[in-house]
């Protein structure tokens, strides 16, 4: 009789959400509390603080909410624009694509710049759409830092150089859900009006806490509008105006979610002890490694050119024949590894491996190897070993931290 058991851990490999540390499993393993009590804002003062170096900012205002990113998205939106505002948004995934729905679906009058996937945002055009916009009426610029869907980053210090140089006031938006955390993140000095995270990423905790940052400026919009329509877009449980209290006084206008309270405060001590740089670095070779397995397979990333490489996914394009989620389906039913699908129009034609949050050396190679393994069981010509031998000698020349 076939077994029901599976041994061993499953190798979670997806983009999030990511393994979480045990340490923050215990962390939330907690009794229910009463939110209004006296010492509650001893638990939830601090975390408004220490998220701050995560964003890189110490201008910014951190929200929490009980929420998926997506909503996260939702609150930037409707907090700060009117029905029919303009915004400028680049498209270049999946996820950028669903931004770009969510803003038409509310509805502002967005400025699509389409992208081939695999590439980023260009500030140049954004420049230019900015530059041409006379009496600003853009309201915001939208873009996806890291593009989950094609493992592709912007650079978000350009876009903003852009908006700079086009002397243009709009609100610089970024959804960094799958980098904030794991990538240099630079809200002050990048100039960003909201930036969007969710807990399952880089924060290495189970989905379900959105962490918004806003600028002064955003905030100030919020309070007064934008001079648009005024015709306000809706918001009740995200509106930011609900939450100083939970910022200053540590007492949020909702039930908070207690557990990843815990657990978020856990993941901050966590990062703070590994500290922010050396998250960078460790992401940066587990990628690098990850990208040197991935050309000894033969194979290349989604990402066009190595500027636009992620280092917290890489989407691998297969051989024109080879159906992706083949080798995605048969990595989890026979390995017991878990990666990424290839979303809308790269479906079946890429699979994804995620590396970022809390994985080290071996635990990304366990991933390599099931890969390879899956790809070779499929029938894809690689060579046994051509992966992990690549990963592995790169690793062991680069450790994870700077000395
Ligand atoms: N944006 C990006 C870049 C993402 O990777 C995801 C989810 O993977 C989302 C938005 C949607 O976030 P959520 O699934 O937390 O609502």
């Amino acid at each position: 009789m076939a077994a029901t058991r599976r041994p061993g851990r499953n190798h979670l490999f997806i983009p999030g959400p990511t393994t979480i540390p045990d340490r923050v499993i215990r962390a939330m393993s907690v009794q229910s509390e009463d939110h209004r009590s006296p010492s509650f804002p001893e638990l939830a003062k601090p975390l408004f603080q220490d998220a701050k170096m995560v964003y890189g900012t110490t201008d910014g205002t951190i929200l929490l909410y009980p929420s998926s990113g997506t909503g996260i998205w939702e609150s930037a939106l409707t907090n700060t624009l009117c029905r029919g505002d303009k915004v400028v948004a680049a498209r270049f995934g999946q996820f950028s694509h669903l931004w770009v729905d969510m803003a038409q679906r509310l509805g502002l009058d967005v400025i699509v710049q389409d992208e081939e996937w695999g590439t980023g945002a260009d500030p140049e055009k954004i420049g230019e759409a900015l530059r041409a916009d006379k009496d600003h009426a853009i309201k915001a610029v939208m873009v996806v830092h890291n593009e989950t869907a094609t493992g592709v980053t912007s650079d978000i210090g350009a876009v903003r150089k852009a908006m700079d140089a086009a002397g243009h006031p709009a609100l610089l938006f970024v959804d960094g859900i799958s980098s904030i955390g794991s990538l240099p993140f630079k809200m002050d000095e990048w100039k960003v009006d909201c930036a969007v995270a969710g807990s399952q990423k880089g924060f290495m905790l189970p989905a379900g806490l959105g962490l918004l940052c806003v600028s002064q400026k955003a905030l100030k919009v919020a309070e007064g509008g934008q001079g648009g329509s005024n015709d306000r877009l809706g918001h009740v449980y995200f509106a930011w105006a609900d939450q100083p209290n939970a910022n200053k006084g540590g007492y949020f206008p909702y039930t908070p979610a207690l557990p990843l309270l815990y657990g978020l405060k856990e993941a901050l001590t966590v990062m703070k002890e590994e500290g922010m740089e050396n998250i960078y670095h460790r992401h940066h070779v587990l990628a690098e490694a990850t990208r040197q397995a991935v050309a000894a397979w033969g194979l290349k990333p989604c990402a066009k050119e190595p500027k636009w490489n992620s280092d917290t996914v890489t989407a691998i394009v297969v051989p024109e024949g080879v159906d992706a989620a083949k080798i995605i389906s048969h990595a989890y039913e026979r390995y017991n590894l878990s990666l990424g699908a290839g979303l809308s129009k790269v479906a079946g034609k890429v699979f994804r491996i995620g590396h970022l949050g809390d994985l080290n050396e071996l635990s990304l190679l366990g991933a390599i190897a099931g890969a390879e393994m899956a790809m070779i069981d499929c029938g894809m010509k690689v060579t046994p070993g051509s992966g992990v031998a690549a990963a592995s000698s790169y690793l062991r020349e680069n450790p994870l931290h700077k000395a």
